[in-house]
């Protein structure tokens, strides 16, 4: 079988800067960044054999955290394995910043090595059962098996929640609405890096099966405000962003919501809204990642701006 050998060694960490080899077939590339910070960037050449999306970790004075878990348990496997090529540190936590499939896929591999599973309560509740929505009304008993058995978080919060990786190395967790309902980013203020999830995608077409996109883009104005100089590590995206990729991003909401109102504001819908609102988004954004996914984003927030969008609700509590 001609699978790529993902052979991070230590040396060439030490030797450079970024991880690339000649024909890099790397399930991910790791960009170190600041303060034991390193994003670990999904590398779409790697086909079948990729990470599928982007995580993070951070090393402390004490321990390991790391943020999100990759599309499938091997991607995952060679981050933990990059990470103990790093440190001697236990991976203490492993933080999931949404629900969605390819963020959670690896959580068994780190909980196995003992780490404890951090995400917002919405995820433990959509986990195992939102996620069977991605394989279409066809799924498969392996498929259904593969999303019900997904390890889940061992610690769930609904609101902000520090993490210490050593007496003075906080990690904010924040829970901010927008994507899906129950997104967390991750801030290392020592580091002044902020990881995203799924809030930000670099220069990419977003998914917005589960987003509400006004409150999408009042989250990033508040990422705007609150982190100016940061660095941002998107969910999706070939790069770490600045603020100004992240404006680019905020941006295209804005701008999808407002072609798509002007075209309902002339009574089209359906098709042909598609097809007055898509040459628009193509002139604008036919360079971005994942372009294939702009029908899919103007039909979704078609639906949201006339109020009949269906998104998750976490279950209401008997207790
Ligand atoms: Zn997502």
């Amino acid at each position: 079988m001609n699978r790529p050998i993902y052979n991070l060694s230590a040396a060439l960490l030490l030797s450079c800067a970024t991880f690339a080899i000649a024909q890099n077939t790397a399930a991910f590339n790791l960009i170190p960044l600041a303060n034991g910070v390193s994003a670990a960037i999904d590398n779409p050449a790697a086909k079948a054999d990729s990470s599928g999306s982007n995580a993070a970790f951070i090393i402390g004075p004490d321990s390991v955290a790391v943020v999100d878990t990759f599309e499938n348990p091997t991607a995952a496997q060679k981050l933990l394995d990059a990470i103990h090529s790093q440190t001697k540190l236990p991976v203490r936590f492993v933080i999931n910043t949404h629900y969605h499939l390819d963020h959670v896929a690896g959580n068994q591999v780190f909980a196995t090595a003992g780490a404890i599973g951090l995400a917002h309560q919405n995820v433990s509740t959509w986990e195992h059962t939102e996620n069977l929505k991605f394989f279409g009304p066809r799924i498969t008993p392996q498929q259904r098996n593969f999303v019900e058995t997904l390890g889940l978080p061992q610690l769930t919060y609904t609101h902000d929640t520090t993490v210490f990786l050593g007496d003075h190395r906080p990690i904010l967790l924040r829970v901010m609405p927008g994507h899906t309902g129950g997104d967390t980013i991750v801030y290392d203020s020592t580091a002044n890096v902020v990881i995203c999830g799924d809030l930000f995608w670099n220069h990419t077409l977003p998914n917005l099966i589960d987003a509400t996109t006004d409150q999408w883009i009042a989250t990033i104005n508040t990422l705007l405000a609150d982190y100016p100089t940061a660095t941002f590590v998107p969910g999706h995206g070939e790069h770490t962003g600045t603020a100004a990729d992240l404006r680019d991003f905020r941006d295209y909401l804005v701008f999808l919501r407002a072609s798509i109102s002007a075209a309902q504001a002339t009574g089209l819908q359906g098709q042909p809204l598609v097809d007055a609102v898509l040459p628009q988004l193509k002139a604008k954004y036919g360079t971005w990642a994942f372009f294939d996914l702009a029908q899919p984003d103007i039909l979704r927030t078609d639906e949201e701006l006339r109020g009949v969008k269906k998104i998750p609700h976490p279950e209401v509590s008997t207790h």
